[in-house]
């Protein structure tokens, strides 16, 4: 069975079921969402009106048996940003939806009434159908009923209440093997969902099944690719420490943002460090190693449980602990899974919506450290809807434009995660030059600049930053169109077995003959290819800068500053 674009209009209520346009018959995941979304969205649309459309691809390895395959790519234009955008998650529709042939799903126009829908997916094409009973549930209760309703199989893409009120951080939430959820986060995709009256995607691809060209070659290749993963001594932390092993390392290279950006390094490191959180999920019989979904070999994800020894949150990570924990000052590891929690089930995008509640902490609405008052924002504002918590549920920037706070982390609109660019210079590259707003996955200069992944380079120093963020940004361009795990980089730098591998793999599937440099050229192009959509869409060089604080106040305990020039970043788009 080939490959498929499915369609939906949910203007006249209409679907299609197309066959591959040539030039997207390479690409899967990110590649083509932002190649569908450059080819069709007006770059000057408004990101919720009718002409703006959300893309929800698997990658070209998804439904295959090749570990750390199954993410889930998601892409429109960003209501947070104005950029163009993808976000991906892990869970279970980036596998299913493979299997029922679908290359990519495009969601365009809008209903006319406030009628809400969900849209069921098989192999036969999608069917649009009128929704009522989770209209207004929260992820947690809707991912329940569905499960119940269709059978615990199915994939399930859904939006929260953050969603339906159209909030510019709302997220995409995906159900995991175990009916918890995972996230696409970033971005404000599930306000474009909701601006298209879908609440939930449903994907049930029966007998389906994804079809591999050279079988003794795929086997072999996964083989060597698992191998080289659960080598590499980064994976095997991730699956002792989670993600949070970070916040220890990243406090000790002074990177570690707290209250507000204020500082490099937080007192409160070792209370919600990964150390720490593994020793209380053991305590409360948690599970510290756990996957996203099915073939990862890494396993970096985990369930948390509270005091009373029940299910808390899942997938905890470094990032989300981070902005909730030190950029806010709060040092209670529940609290923070309380958080965690809260925002899971609203499907509301952790980071940016505690760097709002950060930018609110300074402004004096509640004071760093108070981990009840954040907890009470959430539900209590943030969850009922109200004036205060539609502009936190806006982001960031939202949050200082309403209260006039001039240290506000965005860039592009999006906030900037878990690594202060002063002191860890290559990841402020990242921030100011990737195509989707602050975004540390993008380019994730951490590997090289304090973990000593794919070589060393001083992350104090600007020498070698610019390439070292532009090499991996390709890079991460062309895994993130494979469907593969971001994760896979850091083998993907050291051992040289793991990349050949991985185009094996490809290869494999599709009876083709890739090259490293045909990998290396996808990379380059998609970056390509969004960068215009962003030129197209008003943005120019001068939004490839960061705040204006980062360059006038030292922060410790290095006491730098971001000393970058505007020529200097530019330099980055030569290639
Ligand atoms: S390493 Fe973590 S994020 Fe990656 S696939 Fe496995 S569980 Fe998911």
């Amino acid at each position: 069975m080939a490959d498929k674009i499915f369609r939906v209009n949910m203007t006249d209520l209409s679907t299609t079921i197309e066959t591959v346009p040539a030039e997207w018959a390479g690409h899967g995941g990110r590649g083509l969402t932002s190649t569908i979304v450059a080819a069709e969205v007006p770059p000057t649309c408004h990101p919720l009106g009718p002409n703006n459309k959300l893309v929800v691809a698997p990658g070209l390895l998804s439904g295959t048996p090749a570990a750390n395959s199954g993410r889930l790519s998601c892409g429109a234009k960003s209501p947070l940003t104005g950029t163009i955008k993808e976000s991906n998650s892990g869970g279970t529709s980036a596998q299913l939806l493979a299997k029922c042939g679908c290359k990519a799903l495009i969601i365009e126009g809008q209903p006319k009434s406030g009628t809400w829908y969900n849209l069921a997916v098989t192999p036969d094409g999608v069917t649009i159908n009128e929704e009522k009973e989770v209209i207004g549930k929260g992820n947690f209760d809707a991912i329940e009923i569905l499960s119940e309703r269709l059978g615990a199989s199915q994939g399930i893409i859904t939006i929260g209440p953050a969603g339906e009120m159209k909030m510019r951080a709302a997220n995409l939430s995906v159900k995991d093997p175990d009916g918890h959820l995972r996230s696409c986060g970033r971005g404000g995709l599930g306000a474009v969902m909701g601006s298209k009256g879908v609440k939930f995607i449903s994907i049930d691809p029966k007998d389906g099944k994804v079809e591999i060209a050279d079988m003794d070659k795929f086997r072999a290749a996964n083989k060597a690719f698992a191998k080289a993963l659960v080598d590499h001594p980064v994976s095997q932390a991730l699956g002792t420490y989670g993600t949070n092993v970070l916040v220890n390392i990243i406090n000790e290279s002074g990177g570690l943002p707290t209250r507000n950006f204020t500082q490099g390094q937080f007192e409160g490191h070792e209370q919600i460090s990964g150390e720490t959180m593994h020793d209380l999920i053991q305590e409360r019989e948690g599970k510290v190693k756990h996957n996203c979904h099915k073939g990862c070999v890494i396993q970096c994800s985990q369930i948390y449980n509270d005091a009373k020894n029940e299910y808390k949150t899942s997938g905890f990570e470094y990032e989300s602990i981070w902005a909730l924990g030190a950029d806010c000052a709060i040092d209670n590891l529940d609290h923070i899974a309380e958080a965690d929690h809260l925002l899971d089930d609203l499907g509301i995008d952790s980071i940016e919506t505690a760097v709002a509640i950060g930018v609110a902490m300074e402004a004096g609405v509640i004071q760093f450290g108070d981990g009840e008052g954040l907890l009470r924002l959430l539900t209590d504002e943030v969850g009922k809807g109200t004036g205060l918590g539609r502009i936190i549920g806006g982001g960031a920037g939202d949050v200082g434009r309403a209260y006039g706070v001039t240290r506000v982390p965005v860039v592009k609109n999006q906030a900037i995660p878990a690594y202060d660019p002063r002191a860890i210079k290559g990841i402020g590259i990242t921030y100011a030059t990737s195509t989707q707003g602050a975004d540390h996955t993008m380019g994730y200069t951490i590997a090289t600049n304090v973990l000593g992944v794919g070589g060393t380079l001083d992350p104090l120093s600007k020498e070698g930053q610019v390439e070292l963020s532009r090499n991996l940004q390709i890079a991460t361009a062309a895994i993130d169109s494979t469907g593969m795990c971001l994760f896979i980089a850091f083998a993907a730098l050291d051992d040289a077995t793991c990349l050949p591998a991985l185009i094996d793999l490809i290869n494999a599937r599709f009876g083709i003959a890739l090259t490293g440099d045909d990998v290396t050229n996808l990379g380059k192009s998609i970056l390509k290819t969004e960068h215009a959509f962003n030129l197209a869409a008003g943005f120019t060089n001068e939004d490839d800068r960061l705040p204006e604080f980062f360059s006038l106040e030292p922060v410790a305990p290095h006491n730098v500053v971001w000393d970058f020039t505007g020529a200097e970043i530019d330099t980055f788009w030569a290639f």
